[in-house]
């Protein structure tokens, strides 16, 4: 397998940092109600939060037009992504995945003694949805695809993936990761959840983390078949390690339509710059649909990130496709005019 992370130095303090863009956050979250409603809730930190987090599902649940039953919280999605995995893959089996994808749930599956196989995608970025159905085999438990996909920020077609979800969950469970949706050209037309709707074996998980720039105060949620939620709840409770300031929080984000435009905004003309600040250099980058964009570098990653990190500037490293490769997220305009900068001394 062609797939490996760089890891990057370490820091003495990482608060320090110019330009803090390795992990994708919203440098302008979380959204002043909803912080207001996540210092509100602290003072009722002596009770436990179900009711507000009942009050949070039937919310979700009707954005989503799905039943309730139909949703699974968790402080943040990696925790739903790593329990689905956990259950799928308690005895074993393969998980079919895109090259390169995220990797979280690819690794609990490996440490439940799953088996990776990877299906590079097409030439035009999108997950090569025919030689995915065609890797599924008995042993298969799983097919995890992000949409827009992380590291390579590109998206595939809608039509298709919704094709491939109806097929393909007839034999196996599809995990549709739709982490950065709101950010894609779309949006949430191209999203999975109607599948659910329809009773399909699909789950698709969202993440407050992102557009909503909360990644700090840990929630998100996945849709999903009822039954499959069930038995995920069996060996570990979805609601129960979300603070209750944060569902507070991830409500009045939910209401704030003002906010969320104006980071999808801000985020876009970061995401301009940064093409422009490549164009440039001819560096082609591949076509980002979310806050963070990819590129490959004429060094070992190693080497790059420890020219990057001197500047004080974050950004992530990969190898994939036997390329090394940049990925730097989109951050505020001085953050980005703080990474062109650096870029430009390592690579003129
Ligand atoms: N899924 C994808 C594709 C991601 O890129 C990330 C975070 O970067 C996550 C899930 C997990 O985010 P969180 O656990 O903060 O919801």
């Amino acid at each position: 397998k062609s797939f490996n992370e760089y890891t990057p130095p370490l820091l003495p303090d990482p608060d320090k940092l110019k330009a803090r863009l390795m992990w994708n956050e919203n440098p302008y979250g979380p959204s002043p109600k909803a912080a207001e409603a996540f210092s509100k809730a602290a003072i009722r930190g002596n009770h436990y939060s179900w009711n507000s987090l009942n009050a949070l599902i039937e919310k979700i649940a009707d954005r989503e037009k799905v039943p309730p039953e139909n949703v699974m919280m968790g402080p943040g999605s990696s925790d739903l992504l790593e329990k689905t995995a956990l259950v799928c893959f308690g005895q074993g089996g393969h998980i079919v995945t895109g090259d390169p994808c995220y990797m979280s749930l690819v690794h609990v599956a490996e440490a439940m003694g799953g088996k990776w196989k990877a299906v590079k995608l097409t030439e035009d970025n999108q997950h090569d949805l025919d030689a995915m159905e065609a890797a599924i085999d008995d042993e298969t438990r799983m097919v995890y695809i992000t949409n827009p996909n992380n590291p390579t920020a590109t998206t595939t077609n809608a039509k298709k993936l919704m094709d491939f979800c109806r097929r393909v969950s007839e034999k196996v469970p599809v995990f549709i990761d739709e982490a950065y949706l709101e950010l894609s050209a779309n949006g949430m037309k191209d999203s999975m959840a109607p599948l659910v709707a329809e009773g399909k074996n699909v789950f698709v998980s969202r993440t407050f983390s992102k557009i909503h720039g909360m990644a700090g105060l840990r929630i998100g949620y996945m849709l999903g078949r009822e039954d499959m939620l069930k038995d995920i709840n069996k060996i570990t409770r979805g609601g129960m390690g979300i603070t209750g300031p944060s569902v507070l929080a991830a409500s009045a984000s939910m209401d704030d339509d003002g906010f969320l435009s104006e980071c999808r905004e801000k985020i876009s003309i970061a995401r301009q710059f940064t093409c422009k600040v490549l164009d440039e250099k001819n560096i082609v980058y591949l076509p980002s649909q979310t806050n963070f964009v990819i590129f490959p570098i004429p060094m070992a990653g190693d080497v790059f990130l420890e020219k990057v990190y001197e500047d004080m500037v974050g950004v992530r490293a990969f190898k994939f496709w036997q390329k090394d490769w940049c990925r730097v997220s989109m951050g505020t305009p001085e953050e980005m005019e703080f990474f062109a900068e650096t870029l430009h001394k390592i690579i003129r």
